[in-house]
């Protein structure tokens, strides 16, 4: 099956209406470096930073990090990566870190909270962020941003490190580009200026979709009940994609479901441009949007909504039986 989706590894996402879809892979060790040549994408949409921390037994240097975030932009040999922040709580526990007695984790003091309520980490992280570019551009962003206001609080911890970075004489990134990942409901509901400020928006839609639910990503019994596809969750991407288009801030799409096929093509269709996934399924994913057209999956997708329909799947294999 590799080998079938070798023969397109070098061609765009481009579907029969003549949009093209960027695809980017989801990483998070060294070890994951060498499929950005291998797997076609185009860059990394997101680097999972908290994996560095979670495999070590102690908190690790901020020389340690500077070095490895320099050599991950070394492999990536230009493409572009986004460093997501440390994302840790929740089901990503330090061995380190004095454990919380949370009754609710994913819903408790994770991710950015965490970061901005005790920042020494966060700071740390950034000043090895700012000090591995060595001079070249970087993308960060910021995981589980659920308000506007902790989006400005972390880019300002940025903009502080930048600052001191300069202070202390050392060389500064070409370009900085700061993002948020938008994990909750809420924030397709946000103030228009988040989306005004922010450079770019991508959708975790692992942690989007179980608050959107109420549904445990982890819990088996209930993670498979509601389907992506199902017309109030594709509503809420939609919002979240014209909330970005109204501000013209690019937007992408990194949880898991935008490394399948038929939800890729659904999320292309309803204008997210750029989906991010595991490098095994660039593949099979660009394979089948260079056989559908986008406008007649979004027709699909629109007949369905106004006929009521709670899901658009089934519309959606039926017109995947008639293409080849
Ligand atoms: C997500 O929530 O969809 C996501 C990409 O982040 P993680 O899976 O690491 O929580
Ligand atoms: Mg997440």
């Amino acid at each position: 099956a590799q080998q079938q989706f070798a023969s397109i590894r070098d061609l765009p996402a481009q579907a029969r209406c003549g949009t093209t879809i960027s695809l980017h892979m989801n990483a998070g060790l060294m070890a994951d470096l060498p499929s950005l040549a291998g797997s076609g994408a185009e860059g990394v949409g997101l680097f999972r930073t908290e994996l560095q921390f979670l495999i070590r037994n102690q908190m690790p240097k901020r020389s340690e990090l500077s070095a490895l975030y320099s050599r991950v932009l070394d492999s990536a040999k230009g493409k572009r990566v986004a460093f997501r922040t440390l994302d840790i709580g929740s089901d990503k526990v330090l061995p380190y870190m004095k454990p919380t007695d949370e009754p609710n984790p994913a819903l408790g003091w994770r991710a950015i909270r965490v970061g901005l309520d005790k920042p020494g980490v966060l700071r740390m992280q950034l000043q090895a962020l700012l000090r591995g570019a060595k001079g070249r551009p970087l993308t960060v962003m910021f995981p589980f941003i659920a308000q506007y206001e902790e989006f400005a609080a972390a880019r300002n911890e940025l903009d502080k490190a930048i600052a001191r970075e300069e202070r202390l004489g050392h060389q500064l990134p070409a370009s900085i580009e700061v993002g948020a990942m938008v994990e909750t409901p809420s924030m397709a509901f946000a103030p228009k200026r988040f989306f005004d400020e922010v450079e770019f928006v991508s959708i975790g839609g692992n942690d989007l979709k179980q608050f959107f639910y109420a549904a445990d990503r982890e819990n088996e019994r209930v993670r498979r009940r509601y389907d992506t596809l199902n017309i109030s969750f594709l509503s809420l991407i939609e919002r979240i994609v014209e909330r970005c288009n109204e501000s013209g801030t690019p937007l992408s799409f990194c949880g898991e479901d935008a490394g399948r096929p038929v939800e890729a093509i659904c999320f292309a269709a309803i204008g997210v441009r750029t989906l991010s996934m595991r490098p095994a399924s660039i593949g099979p994913v660009k394979s089948l949007i260079r056989k559908v057209n986008l406008e007649e999956i979004a027709t699909l997708i629109r007949h369905a909504r106004d006929s009521g329909a709670t899901t658009v799947r089934p519309a959606i294999m039926e017109y995947l039986k008639g293409i080849s």
